[in-house]
C-alpha cells in the first residue's frame, strides 16, 4: 500500500511517496515558482503510482475547517500567486485520492509524535524558526486546533533591553516573528544568520526571545516534548542557552521533571531532521480518518 505526502513551502516543495509503516521510498524537491508550474509537476510525479491517499503539510495561513466553503486553500500568503489559491482540491481533481491537509507545522509535529522525538507521548509541541515563526501543537492526542490553526509565531514577548530594532512583521512589527525569524536577525544584524555564527550577543537576545515565547507556550499548553527546527535553529548554540534561560524564567514555579532536572531532553531539535515535516504528512495520509 502506497501513500503520498506534499511539504509545501514558500521556497520549495517537497513530494514523498512511502509504504503503510511510513518508510518514505521515493522523493522529490521542487522550487516554489507559480501554482501554474508547480503544481502540475506536483500531480505528474505522484501520477507514475497507485496512492490510497496524500497527505499535505502547507505554508500559510490556510483554512483547515473541512466544514468552510474555502476549505484546503491558502488564504492570505504575501506570496501573491498563491494567495487564495485550492492548493488541496487541485490534488484531488489531479490526482482523484483523499487528501488530508494542514499547515506545515501541524505536520511536522504530527511526524516528530509518530515517528520521532515525541515517539510514545501523548503530545508534543513543534516550533520552527526560519523564515517565519510557527508552531503546531498536539495535545492529549489530537492536533491543536480552535476556529483556525494556531498562529503561535506572532505573540509578543518582552523587549530584550539592548533591542533598538522595530521588528519585521508587517502587522504587528515586534512580534516574536518580527523579532526573532531568521529575515529579522538578518536587518537588524545586517548580516545573515549562517554568517552571525561567532557573535554570542546575536544568539543570547536570540535565545532570549525564544525562551520568553516558549515559556508562554509551556504555561498554557504543558506540553510534554518541544521540539524546534528551521534555518535559525542550525545553531546548536542556541538550544542549551534556551534552556538555561526557560528555566531563570519559569524559576522553579513549575517543579516538573521535565524543566527542572530533564530539560536537556525536553527542548531538542527534531530527531527526523528536516524530514519532519514530509514524514508527518505522509503519516496523516496514512492515519487520515
Ligand atoms: P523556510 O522557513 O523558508 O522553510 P528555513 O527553515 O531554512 O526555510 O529558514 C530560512 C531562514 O533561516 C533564513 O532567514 C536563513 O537566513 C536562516 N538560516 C538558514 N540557515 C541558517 C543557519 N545555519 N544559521 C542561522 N540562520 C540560518
Ligand atoms: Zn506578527
Amino acid at each position: 500500500m502506497l501513500y503520498g505526502a506534499v511539504e509545501a513551502g514558500g521556497t520549495k516543495f517537497v513530494c514523498a511517496v512511502g509504504d503503510e509503516k511510513g518508510n518514505i521510498t521515493d522523493l522529490i524537491q521542487l522550487k516554489t515558482e507559480t501554482p501554474d508550474v508547480t503544481m502540475p509537476a506536483v500531480v505528474d510525479f505522484f501520477r507514475k503510482y497507485d496512492l490510497k491517499a496524500i497527505g499535505v503539510g502547507s505554508f500559510g495561513p490556510v483554512d483547515i475547517d473541512p466544514t468552510s466553503a474555502t476549505y484546503g486553500y491558502i488564504t492570505a500568503t504575501p506570496k501573491t500567486a498563491w494567495k487564495n489559491y485550492p492548493i488541496l482540491k487541485t490534488l484531488q481533481d489531479g490526482l482523484r485520492v483523499p487528501v488530508a491537509f494542514d499547515t506545515d507545522v501541524n505536520a511536522a509535529a504530527y511526524g516528530e509524535w509518530k515517528r520521532g522525538a515525541a515517539k510514545g507521548l501523548d503530545g508534543c509541541l513543534y516550533i520552527t524558526v526560519g523564515t517565519g515563526i510557527g508552531a503546531g501543537a498536539i495535545v492529549g492526542g489530537r492536533v491543536l486546533q480552535g476556529f483556525s490553526h494556531p498562529e503561535m509565531g506572532h505573540i509578543f514577548v518582552r523587549r530584550h533591553p539592548d533591542d533598538r530594532y522595530e521588528g519585521k512583521c508587517p502587522y504587528h512589527k515586534d512580534c516574536l516573528e518580527g523579532l526573532a525569524a531568521g529575515p529579522a536577525l538578518e536587518e537588524r544584524w545586517g548580516k545573515k544568520g549562517a554568517e552571525l555564527a561567532d557573535r554570542p550577543e546575536v544568539w543570547e537576545m536570540e535565545a532570549s526571545y525564544l525562551a520568553e515565547a516558549l515559556v508562554q507556550y509551556i504555561l498554557i499548553l504543558t506540553p510534554k516534548k518541544i521540539i524546534m527546527g528551521g534555518g535559525v535553529m542550525k545553531q546548536a548554540q542556541l538550544f542549551p542557552l534556551i534552556r538555561q534561560k526557560v528555566r531563570r524564567l519559569l524559576n522553579g514555579y513549575m517543579p516538573f521533571p521535565y524543566v527542572e532536572d530533564e530539560i536537556d531532553d525536553y527542548i531538542v531539535p527534531p530527531a527526523l531532521g528536516d524530514r519532519a515535516g514530509i514524514t508527518g504528512a505522509l503519516m496523516m495520509a496514512i492515519d487520515r480518518e
